[in-house]
């Protein structure tokens, strides 16, 4: 890929917020304590479990999940949740939360002596499941943290953690279906392209 390919798909944040992301605002968010912003928390999610492409991760993150729509909903649908991206497996990316703001996605989370990763991260979920991502869904990934780690500058390569990683006995996402090495060099070379185009 060419500087001028990767300029076209660059993401690009505009008050807290993800310019080709569609914007749909959770109710579930509130102000970081500190205004730190200095962890990067990948999730994975499927609603129902399993299935891709409906409107229920959407209506979880804003409180309008159905718990009458499907036997696990009735065991989530009064969650008060929340991420500030998601992005799909057709690569479409959907924002819950400005950046700037608290989002409800780590729960109970230890990382490196401290806890409550809320308080300082921005939590991002890609569609899925125990099945490998999509290349898009990587792509996209990739460009999103690299203007994440340009527009905050207390985030970088070595503050990208998994849920499981910050609370590893509660959740397991996403798990040995997200391939790590292969996100590394997406992000590698995203970050290689900026530079290079005086980014
Ligand atoms: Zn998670």
């Amino acid at each position: 890929m060419g500087i001028a390919s990767a300029w076209v798909v660059m993401a690009i944040i505009e008050q807290h917020r993800l310019q080709q992301a569609r914007q749909c605002d959770s109710p579930n968010q509130n102000e970081r304590p500190e205004r730190e912003i200095s962890v990067l928390v990948l999730h994975s999610i499927s609603l129902p479990p399993g299935r891709f492409g409906g409107d229920e991760i959407e209506r979880l993150f804003t409180n309008r999940l159905d718990a009458l729509a499907h036997p696990y909903f009735t065991t989530i649908a009064h969650l008060r949740v929340s991420a500030h991206l998601l992005i799909r497996r057709n690569g479409e990316c959907v924002q819950f939360v400005p950046f700037d703001r608290r989002a409800w996605h780590a729960g109970r989370s230890l990382w490196q002596g401290r806890c409550e990763l809320n308080d300082f991260s921005i939590g991002i979920e890609l569609e899925g499941d125990h099945r490998p991502f999509r290349e898009v869904q990587y792509r996209q990934l990739a460009h999103v943290t690299a203007a994440l780690l340009h527009d905050y500058p207390k985030l970088s390569t070595e503050r990208i953690v998994s849920h499981e990683h910050i609370a590893p006995l509660r959740k397991h996402d996403p798990g040995p279906s997200f391939d790590w090495q292969y996100f590394r060099q997406r992000l590698n070379s995203v970050l290689a392209e900026e530079s290079v185009a005086g980014h």
